[in-house]
């Protein structure tokens, strides 16, 4: 099994698209990491997440908006001879961002940021109630670093494979 570098943007993008979920970590004033499964939205190199306006990720991010997200597509199970463990490996591509978060305050980019995650998710249109839009906190990551990798990738006529979910 290989790993490989992705480098093409578009090929990144397809990845981060692929993904239902992302995994926001950050680290509190100790140096404590705290790392959340999240919904987002992608569009021009920003990253957009939504959450209640207090907890302890906002507590977090107030002292320290540093964040690392990671995108990763649903791993596949594939081995290379089933009887041997040590050819047993997942098949699946990752991406890591980094950026800070910057909340968004403004109520017509806080609707814009909701209909880039609805996006992610759903080809219909969707409205949304001012108390709905005023109670949601919005999160814009601009990507500041990226990398991405192909994992498992199957050497050619070697490996068997198996189509199976991973949960
Ligand atoms: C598939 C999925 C998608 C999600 N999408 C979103 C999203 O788009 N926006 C959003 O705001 N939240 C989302 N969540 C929930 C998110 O992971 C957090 O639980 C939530 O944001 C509250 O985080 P908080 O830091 O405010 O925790 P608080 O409500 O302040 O919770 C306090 C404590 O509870 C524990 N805790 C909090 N969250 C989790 C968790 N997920 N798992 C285990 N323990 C936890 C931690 O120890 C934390 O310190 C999603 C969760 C899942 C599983």
């Amino acid at each position: 099994m290989r790993t490989y570098p992705l480098e093409e943007k578009v090929r990144i993008e397809k990845v981060i698209h692929a993904c239902a979920l992302c995994y926001v970590g950050m680290a509190d004033e100790n140096g404590i990491p705290y790392v959340l499964p999240m919904n987002f939205g992608y569009e021009d190199e920003i990253i957009y997440l939504h959450s209640a306006q207090e907890g302890h990720s906002i507590s977090i991010l107030e002292n320290n908006p540093n964040v690392c997200i990671t995108f990763c597509t649903h791993p596949e199970l594939m081995w290379q001879d089933e009887d041997m463990a040590c050819s047993y490996r997942m098949r699946a591509d990752s991406v890591i961002c980094n950026g800070k978060v910057n909340f968004e305050e403004e109520f017509d980019e806080k609707v814009k940021a909701l209909d880039i995650i609805m996006r992610h998710y759903s080809d219909r249109s969707f409205s949304y109630s001012n108390p709905s839009v005023k109670n949601v906190k919005i999160w814009k990551v601009a990507v500041e670093e990226i990398s991405a990798r192909e994992f498992g990738v199957p050497s050619k006529n070697i490996f068997q494979y198996k189509d199976r979910t991973i949960f």
